[in-house]
């Protein structure tokens, strides 16, 4: 299953630069992603946690970010739900994931993922940042999880534009706040992925 054929926003270059450091990151805590959408990149971060026999944990609610919504830039009819009338992803990424073979690997989490990350109990070594792109949703993923990430942990942020031009900036200003913060370095990056690790 190629990662690249499955619906998503994460370009090739983007997927292979994940699943580096998430092997990298998974020897020091677990490896969890927010914002799997359909599953490209989980597919390519688990293809690479598969080799090591580790855990991928996979959260969103599925039902779409604001961008997703009817009327909006993303929309996209063929994860409509007629019954819900609502978004409902969960079905595509299961499939997915199936089809990828990755069934022992990733671990779908569904649910509001600030709520998880309270909830959450075990040290992260590689947490991807692809939720909610407002600044409160952002705002409110990055609180939950901060505090789990370990020292050497890596904190990978999708979707950083620093040319507002380019698109919307919660993800570049939590990327800021993160190196403001001392805690982090900003090690890597490729397109709008950025890559911090925990100092
Ligand atoms: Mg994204």
């Amino acid at each position: 299953m190629d990662p690249a054929k499955v619906k998503g926003f994460l370009s090739p270059v983007e997927g292979q630069m994940l699943s580096q450091y998430a092997v990298q990151g998974v020897l020091l805590g677990e490896a969890v992603e927010i914002g799997s959408w359909c599953g490209r990149s989980t597919i390519y971060i688990a293809n690479e946690i598969a080799k090591t026999g580790r855990l991928f944990f996979a959260i969103d609610h599925h039902r779409g970010s604001e961008e997703n919504q009817p009327n909006w830039e993303w929309f996209d009819k063929e994860v409509w739900d007629e019954q819900a009338k609502a978004i409902d992803t969960l079905p595509h990424f299961r499939n997915n994931i199936r089809l990828a073979k990755l069934e022992a690997t990733v671990v779908a989490m569904v649910g509001n993922s600030a709520a998880i990350g309270k909830a959450w109990g075990s040290p992260v070594g590689f947490l991807f940042l692809d939720g909610g792109h407002t600044m409160s949703a952002a705002l409110a993923d990055y609180r939950a999880w901060v505090g789990h990430i370990t020292q050497g942990g890596i904190l990978a942020i999708h979707d950083v534009f620093p040319d507002p031009a380019d698109g919307g900036r919660p993800p570049f200003e939590v990327c800021e706040m993160a190196i403001a913060s001392g805690l982090f370095a900003r090690i890597d990056q490729v397109d709008s992925l950025m890559v911090l690790q925990r100092l």
